[in-house]
This record gives structure tokens, sequence and C-alpha cells, in this order.
């Protein structure tokens, strides 16, 4: 099992800043149309183990569909660096947007596929 990190990280032009707890080990690679428009890789971690550090008066919510995932991007660079929903059983959730992280390699993640379209 992959340990719990303490990660930090922020949008592009560094206006968003977060600090997070999480050990990655279900990062989604999903089909859905957001995630493929704007290349997105979530990892889902309890509202309380994700702190915005910086830019909370700087982020950008966009909806979509039925408004259940609240989409957060930077208003300077556009990154989404995460976005707020909840679960089936309504507990709430941030989707982290892993390419945030700070010196995160993409290509050495495990990512689990996710059939988003077609939910
Ligand atoms: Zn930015």
């Amino acid at each position: 099992m992959p340990a719990n990190k303490t990660l930090t990280g922020g949008c592009h032009c560094g206006l968003v800043r977060f600090e997070c707890t999480t050990d990655l080990a279900m990062v989604t690679a999903c089909n859905c149309s957001i995630c493929t428009k704007r290349g997105l890789h979530f990892a889902f971690v309890a509202p309380e183990r994700f702190q915005l550090r910086a830019g909370e008066d700087n982020l950008t919510e966009y909806l979509f569909n039925k408004h259940a995932i609240r989409h957060q991007s930077c208003n300077d660079c556009g990154v989404e660096v995460f976005a707020r929903g909840s679960k089936p059983d309504g507990t709430a959730v941030v989707a982290l947007n892993v390419a945030c992280i700070d010196g995160i390699e993409l290509a050495k993640l495990k990512m689990t596929p996710v059939d988003g379209r077609n939910r």
C-alpha cells in the first residue's frame, strides 16, 4: 500500500496554492467530457485533508450537466486545481487535479480507468 504523504502544489502561475494529504492510490483516467478536454486526472480526498494555502479569491467555479461537481480554476492562468463534490452517500469530497502537485510526473503514476462518459 502506498503511504499517505503531505504534498504541496498549485496552479501554473502560483496564485492558487494548496496542501493535501493523500496516498495517490487511486488516480483517475476518466473518459468523460471535462476530464478529456481539460486533461484531468483526479485523486479524491476528504475535505479535511485538503487545505487551500493561497488564492481562494482567485478561483472561478465551472458547473455543467447536473452541477454536481464544482470545478475550480485559477482566474489568471486558467488551470483547474481541484473540484468539490459529494459521494453517492452525500459525503463531501475534494477531487484534486494531481497534475497540480509540485514535481509530479504523470507518466509515473498508476492510473485507474473510469468510464465517466457512460455514467
Ligand atoms: Zn494561476
